[in-house]
Order: C-alpha cells, then structure tokens, then sequence
C-alpha cells in the first residue's frame, strides 16, 4: 500500500499544518481580528446586495469594480494598480510561485510573519531570515549584508511587524529598496493601526510592492488581500493567479464594505484609544514589559508566558503565546485589543495569573 511518506515531499512531510484552536466560547483575542460587526442597518443593506447577487454564475474574474474602489479608498497612486488575493497570504503564494526559478531566494527578518518562510518552502524557495535586533528594531547592516550576500527575488518586510507590532524606521526601508536587488514587498497589514504608509512612495521605488488586507481592519471573514504596484510587475503575477480567486460573494460584500469604509475607520480609530488603555494597564502589572504598537494588538513579555496563557484561557480568554516561536520572543504573549469590556477582563485575569 502506498504511503504519504512514498509520495509527499519530505519537507512538508517535516511540516506540521498551521495550527487553529478552537476558539467556540472563548474571549477571542489571538488572532488580530476586529471584535466589531458592522452596524446592523449596514448588514441588512448588505444581505439585499448579497441576495441580488448572481451566485449561478463565476465572478467577474478581475473584480473590476472592486478594483476600481479599491484604487479609490486606499490611496493607490495614479499610474499603478491592484492585484487581489483570497486574502493576502495567496498573494504572498502567488509572488513567490512566480519568481521561484531554481535557487532563488525569499528574505525577511525575524521574528516576523511566519508565512513567508512557509511559502517559501512550499514552492521549493530557500528563505533567509535575518533576526532582528533585541528591541524588535531593524539590524540594517545585517540585512544589507545579508541581501548582498543571498541576492534576494524578494525581500518580505511587515510594516508594523507581526507579531512584535512595532513599525521599522522609514529610512531604514529605504535603503533595504535600494539596496535590494529584486522586489521589496511592504506588507502593511494593519494599515489602519499605524501612523505611516509606503503607499504614497510606490513611484519612488521601482522595485516596491504595497501589500494589504481588509482582515485586519474587520473583515477577515472575506478573505481579500490586495497589493499595489507598477502594473508591468501585476501583470506577471496575475498570470499565476486562478482566474476566479476572489468569489462572488465577497467582491459584493468588500464592494459594499469599501462604501462605508468609514464606519471601518471609526472601529480602527477605537481600537487605537484601546491599544493605549490596554497596554498602559499590562504595563502597570508588576513584571511585565510591554512593547510599542503600531497594530491592533500588544506584544509583552511576561515572567511565566505558559503559565499566564494557560491560566487566562482557563479563564475563557484565548491570546497567543510565542514562546518558543523564536530565542527573541522567549516569554512572550501577543494580546489582540478587542473591546474595552474584553480589555477590561484581560487585564483583570492578567491581575491574577502572574
Ligand atoms: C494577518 C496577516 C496577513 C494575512 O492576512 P490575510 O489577508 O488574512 O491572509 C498578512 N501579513 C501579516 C503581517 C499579517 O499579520
């Protein structure tokens, strides 16, 4: 009888699946998304829209006018364009299939986003991962060096960093694009949390790519990532995306949801004032270390990150550990913000589990 272990490729058969708890009746805080439903005017209007919707038939299969309002709400700079993904991570899935020619590099810096090393494997891409200096800023010389030395296809930089949730200094992105020689992807992922934008610069850089998804931002349920940038690199890339990747349900609803973008804006905004109260009172507990955010979420290093995380989930909040993820996040937990009343129960649990 034929096994996996006959067939598969042995570096996925060394992976294990990306793991997702169980989250039912739990206070759901580990995973970036927005505790915030649309207002329930917003999703009556949006149930008739989906109820016209022509489920019979396939998507436009360039989303065109999804596109088009896309270009529209999110500071797309004339000139450039817009490739959609189901979700960003297929978008990191399609860049890295379509540069991946034999020995070519994928490089980022760690701790960061655990997908792009992931993609990099799946397409049979080696990946470098730079390690970040202790406070979670850039070491610009070692990743110079490093894109010196590798000669990356792409360079993948969160921009704030997931899971540390800092912003790297804008010059040093700079001279990570000029020093790169293939493409610097700019994931701005949680855009809507943070004070700056590689968007407006797409037409000072060549080689620069501005990827960002609507999850963060409260509509993760969708699964729809974009990226901007010069469209002689998009049309590359759309060639090795599946021709209905962005189903009709969802380029209804994102269509819809870009509308009233502001409603989006304002949940943002509050959960910025939240970040604020959230990490002041993790701070404020004896033995914890918070760090800085630019996201919706707070990184902090605690003296028992086992025991804190098991005892708040004992107590129905869920969050993330990274302990063990990496040496630089030893002790580590990753608090998504969500309402101040599920802010108010994190730091009340955190009071006692310690
Ligand atoms: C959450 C996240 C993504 C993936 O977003 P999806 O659009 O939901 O696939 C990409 N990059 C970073 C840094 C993230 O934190």
């Amino acid at each position: 009888m034929i096994e996996p272990i006959d067939l598969i490729r042995p570096e996925l058969l060394a992976l294990s699946a990306y793991h997702v708890p169980d989250s039912s009746g739990f206070i759901k805080l580990d995973a970036m998304e927005n505790p915030y439903r649309l207002p329930p005017e917003l999703r009556a209007q949006l149930a008739e829209k989906l109820e016209a919707a022509f489920i019979n038939r396939y998507p436009d299969p360039t989303a065109t006018q999804l596109r088009e309002r896309l270009i529209e709400t999110m500071g797309i700079p004339a000139g450039f364009d817009v490739l959609l993904g189901n979700g960003s991570d297929e978008l990191i899935q399609i860049l890295a299939m379509a540069v991946a020619r034999p020995g070519a590099v994928i490089l980022g810096v760690e701790p960061s986003f655990v997908m792009y090393r992931m993609i990099a494997g799946f397409c049979g891409m080696k990946y470098v991962g730079v390690p970040l200096r202790e406070d979670f800023t850039l070491d610009l010389r070692a990743t110079l060096a490093a894109i010196k030395e590798h000669q990356p296809a792409l360079v993948f930089l969160s921009y704030p960093n997931n899971p540390t949730g800092n912003r790297f200094e804008i010059d040093a992105v700079g001279d990570i694009l000029q020093a790169a020689p293939g493409l610097v992807v700019v994931d701005e992922a949680y855009h809507a949390f943070a004070d700056d934008s590689f968007m407006p610069r797409l037409p000072q850089f060549p080689n620069l790519l501005v990827m960002r998804t609507l999850s963060k931002l409260g509509l993760a349920g969708l699964r729809l990532g974009f990226m901007a940038g010069r469209p002689e690199w998009l049309n590359e890339f759309d060639k090795v995306r599946l021709p209905y990747n962005i189903n009709v349900l969802t380029q209804t609803a994102a269509t819809f949801a870009l509308d009233h973008l502001d409603i989006l804006d304002g949940q943002a905004a509050a959960l910025r004032a939240e970040r604020a109260r959230l990490s002041a009172g993790l701070a404020a507990l004896s033995g914890v270390t918070v760090y800085p955010s630019e996201a919706n979420f707070v990184l902090a290093r605690v003296p028992d990150a086992r025991k804190t995380h098991a005892a708040l989930k004992a107590g129905g909040i869920l969050i993330k550990t990274l302990h063990g993820a990496h040496p630089l996040l030893s002790q580590c937990l990753r608090f998504t913000v969500g309402t101040p009343e599920e802010n108010d129960a994190v730091l009340a649990a955190m009071a006692q589990s310690l």
